[in-house]
This record gives C-alpha cells, structure tokens and sequence, in this order.
C-alpha cells in the first residue's frame, strides 16, 4: 500500500467540520485484482456533509439563485421571468424539513432512496436530504407508481429542524447510474467524504472559485456534472449558483447569454454539445448580450472539437477568459485532467494535464506503459479521495470493468494522446476506435475534421463492418442552420476529411443527421448509431437517451450512397 498525498487533502479537510478527527493512514489502496485486498479507502473520521451548509450560513450567507424554465412538476414555469432566489439558510431548513419526511416514511441510514424529479430546487432539497441521515441517493428515470411518492403531499407539517446523522468517511454517499453511452448502465458508488473533498478542491480551483463568483453549470443534475459541479462542491464552497431548467434555444438562441448578463454569471460551465449546438446560429446572438461578467468558461462531457473551442473561446469568451477543458468521468467523481486557469498554456481540444495527485500513463494493447509523445489506453496508477469504491452491488463487474484488463491500473475506457510537449489529448471510448484495413483511428479526429468544413455542425462517426477493410467509415453529419445536404457537400466533405487525415479515413458513407442520438448529458450514443448504419433495428438499452424521436428520423433517413454504382439507394 502507498500513503498519498496526505499533506494536501489534510489541508483541504481542515476546511470542513469533522465530529471525530481521522486518525492513522489516510488513503490506502491496492489497484491490483490479482492480489488479495483490493481496495481503496478514505479514512477522515466522521462528518455530516450537511454541516457545511450549517457553517456556510453563519459565515457568508451565500444565496443561491435558481430559475425554473421549462417543464416543471406542473408544467409550469416555461417563460423568461419565472424565477425564484433560495438564500442558503434557506436551503438548509427545506433539507431539513426533507429529511424529517424521509424519516416518517422510515428512511434510515444506509437505506437507498430512489429520486425521480425535473431539475428545480426541491431536487437538490431531496439529494441533501438524504445525505442528513445517511441515506443513500440514486437519481433515476422511469416514474414508478407503485412506489414512488409525491413531494407536495409529503412536504407539509414536516418540522425544519433535523439533527444531522454522523456517517464514517467511507460511508455511501449515493449511486449514479452511468450515461450508458457505451452499454448497459452501471451504478457507481461513490462515499462521503473523500467524494466531497474532492469534489470540493477542484471545484474551487478549476473555476478559481471566489466568495464574489456566481457560477452556471447547465448541466441536469441527474448526470455526474450536476452531482458534483451543481450539487455538492459548489456548495461545498458556499457558492452562489444559477440553475436553469430550459432549453438554451428557448424562447430563442440568445437565451443562454441573456442570463449571463442577468445574473453576472462570472464562471460558466457546459459541454461541447451545447456549444456545437450553438455554433450552428453563429456569433450574432452571443454579440446581442454583453457578457463582461464572464471570467472563466468550462467545458465536459466529450473531447472538443478545436473549432468549437476556438468558437467558445473566442466569440463567447472574447478572448479572455481561459478555457477549462475538464475530463472526469462519473466513477472519477471529479476532474481528473484539467487545465488550471491562467496557469495551464491551454491547447484547443487538450484536456491538458493531471489533476493534484491524479498520476495518468498510456498503455499498449499488451499493457506496457508508453513513454513521451505516445497514443494509447489512458488508466491512473493511483486513487484520489473522489474516485468511486464499486460498481453497487456487482463488486465483479467493478473489478472486470476498470481492472482485469491491466493489473494495477485503473482503465478509463479512453483512448488517449501524448504530444511532445506532454499535453494528454483525449481521442474518445476505446470500444468506439474504427479499425480501417488495420489502421486505428478515433471518432474524435474525423468527426474534428468534419466539423471543420463550414457547413457541418456536428459530427459522429461509427465503423461499419466491410469485407475487404474490416471496417469502412459510417459518418453522420448534421448541418448548420439554413444549409441543405446534397451530393456536391458530400464530395467536398469526403475531400476535406482525406486532406486532414489522409486516405485511410475517407469516409464511405455520410449520411444527413437533423438529429443525433445523444443521452441526456449530451454524448452521443455511438453504439446506436453503428446499428442504425447496418440497418439493425435491435438498439439494445436505449433507457439513457434523450430523445427517442430521433432514432425514428435517423432510419427514415438512412441511405446509402454506393460508389460504385454511383447512384443513391433509399432503404
Ligand atoms: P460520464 O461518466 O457519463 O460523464 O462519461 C465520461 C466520459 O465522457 C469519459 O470517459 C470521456 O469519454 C468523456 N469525457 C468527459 N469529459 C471529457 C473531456 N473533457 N474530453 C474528452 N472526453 C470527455
């Protein structure tokens, strides 16, 4: 076992309120399956994460404001101006109120609590609820009536006051099912105080949070991102937070930077999909709103097309806000390679470098670690407090996923790229690498080399099986606003894609996308995509995706372009 970094967590722990200080070693692990103790541990003492709240309210009085848009329980709420303030005092007498509910129905601690509810205040209410006694919060999809029970009819006479239960550091904290992007979705558990150590450290240094920042992250609470940069490390830091439940383009394009300037948003937080999404409009409706709030700009969830980072940080940004580029997955529980503001050079689609005590390598199929400018598997040699303990109930499944394959390792599932100047560049899910007549290539570089052409948006491309070269190149495109797809595009983008990477990639099939299959944190779903390029009507677990409709559209639009007999085929 290896002692880590205690010096710097210790520091960070000083920051929270323990009942009962840790003692001895701090974070022990052994990553190996083959030996006999396979472990990782946080060993802190006993907190109540729910205490931060107490101590944020005595000393900063922090308010976290919230609007609702969209669809809320109600249906209500779907215009500009429904919005609601929540002062941090208050928050904590809702939680407790909460909690009390949860106890009359027999919650205790250690039990599980499924949630089931739109992202409004009362989900956050219900998540911090849990974690004032111990419960153990799982955010789901599907409504169950036989079960589940309405907030409205429960929240009444319930008292604000609740005396919060005091849980052993590696106590669960809450399982979060995986995007299920690449197969049937696994629940991540994660424990409670190294997740909120960490979640709370980088937080506050990755957005170089301070006590006059109000910070946005549009990501739903339901996914990591709004677990840990919504939930709890902004919280954690007594920050001030926007939350916004709607739809970016609603009631039009410009409605993302209209509550930037409303709320002096200085730290923003979103994924490359809503970027790309808003690319497609150009640059106009960002320049309708001023945005000097804006300090930091933040971004999640897939690698970064250049183009959209360049687009990002110079329209959105104007050239002076740094760009965090932050890969972190649901089990890491936090960013785990991110640039620091102002103090990483940034490289545009470069997650740049490790987080504090994050020590990543590359490895080869046959499990040799890689040296300087290489390309590879990207795993860590070493756990840091956030990482997740197992896989909830599938202890084996946890040790298969992220284990077996290189003893001693943690395996992200990513492919992964050093340059010469040691800057990691992550190139996508390994299971989504195309094999073209031997060659690997990532979805991330030629789905880069199409959005650049000026008529595409966005871009997702699958292999689909071939005879000769194993696998030819099944491209989907979809295009910006006002351009319609024809042949002489797809010749140009074939052209473009062969001029960026050479030969090998020249796409064999583009096909014209309105809309790509994506879950509800914005990845889209590859693995459906390569069904839809066979003609597979089986999709497998399609539970996590967004929207259902456009599978629909994709196969009535699904059509091949046959070289050969140059000629198009409806199927
Ligand atoms: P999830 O657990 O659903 O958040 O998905 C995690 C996966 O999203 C990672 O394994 C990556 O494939 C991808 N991902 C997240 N952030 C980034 C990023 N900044 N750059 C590249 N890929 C990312």
């Amino acid at each position: 076992f290896v002692l880590l970094c205690p010096e710097f967590w210790g520091d960070v722990a000083e920051d929270f309120f323990w009942k009962t200080k840790y003692t001895g070693k701090f974070l022990d692990y052994n990553f190996d399956v083959t030996k006999e103790t396979f472990l990782i541990f946080t060993n802190l003492g006993k907190l109540n994460l729910l205490n931060i709240f107490v101590e944020t309210v005595n000393n900063y009085c922090c308010l976290m404001r919230v609007i609702f848009l969209g669809v809320v329980l109600d249906r209500e709420g779907n215009e500009p101006g429904d919005e609601k303030t929540v002062t941090y005092r208050e928050l904590l007498q809702q939680v407790c109120k909460f909690a009390n509910v949860l106890k009359s129905q027999g919650v205790k601690k250690g039990d599980r609590v499924s949630i089931y509810m739109p992202m409004v205040v009362e989900l956050v209410v219900a998540m911090l609820a849990c974690a004032r006694i111990g419960a153990v919060h799982a955010i789901v999809v599907p409504w169950n009536p036989e079960v589940d029970l309405c907030w409205h009819s429960l929240i009444g006479g319930a008292s604000e006051e609740c005396e919060p239960v005091w849980c052993d550091s590696e106590d669960p904290l809450f399982i979060l099912y995986t995007s299920g992007s690449t197969g049937k979705p696994k629940g991540v558990l994660h424990t409670v105080s190294g997740y909120m150590l960490y979640t709370a450290a980088t937080f506050k240094l990755v957005f170089d949070y301070h006590s006059d920042d109000v910070y946005w992250c549009t990501a739903d609470i339901g996914w990591i991102t709004g677990h840990s940069y919504i939930t709890y490390g902004p919280l954690a830091n007594g920050a001030t937070s926007v939350l916004f439940e709607g739809l970016p383009t609603y009631p039009d394009v410009s409605r993302m930077w209209e509550i930037v300037d409303k709320y002096h948003v200085s730290k923003f937080y979103t994924a490359p999909t809503a970027i790309r999404l808003l690319m497609k409009y150009g640059s106009e409706p960002v320049q309708k709103y001023n945005r000097t709030s804006l300090k930091i700009l933040g971004t999640v969830g897939e690698p970064i097309n250049p183009e959209a980072w360049q687009w990002y940080y110079s329209v959105v940004g104007e050239k002076r806000c740094p760009v965090v580029d932050t890969f972190w997955q649901t089990e890491t529980g936090g960013h785990v390679m991110t640039p620091l503001p102002a103090a990483t050079p940034m490289k545009p689609g470069s997650a740049t470098f490790p987080f504090f005590g994050v020590v990543p390598a590359i490895l080869n199929e046959s499990g040799e670690e890689l040296e300087g400018p290489s390309e590879g598997y990207l795993v860590f040699k070493q756990p840091w407090p956030g990482v997740m303990r197992t896989v909830y109930g599938n202890h084996e499944r946890f040790e298969t996923t992220y284990f077996k394959k290189f003893p001693g390792f943690y395996v992200t599932g990513d492919g992964c790229r050093r340059d010469k100047d040691g800057y990691y560049w992550i190139t996508g899910r390994i299971d989504d690498m195309l094999n073209v007549s031997g060659h690997l290539l990532s979805t991330a570089e030629v789905e880069s080399a199409l959005v650049e052409h000026e008529a595409v948006a966005e871009a997702a491309v699958v292999g689909r099986p071939h005879p000769v070269k194993g696998e030819s190149l099944y491209c989907f495109v979809t295009l910006n606003d006002g351009i319609n797809y024809n042949q002489k595009l797809e010749v140009e983008l074939k052209k473009q894609v062969r001029e960026k990477i050479g030969a090998i990639a020249t796409p064999d099939y583009i096909q014209n996308a309105p809309g790509l299959p994506k879950t509800r944190s914005g990845k889209i779903m590859r693995r459906v995509l390569r069904k839809i390029a066979c003609n597979e009507q089986d999709l497998g677990d399609v539970s996590t995706l967004a929207d259902s409709s456009v599978i629909e559209q994709l196969f009535e639009n699904r059509y091949f372009y046959d070289c050969k007999k140059k000629q198009m085929l409806i199927t």
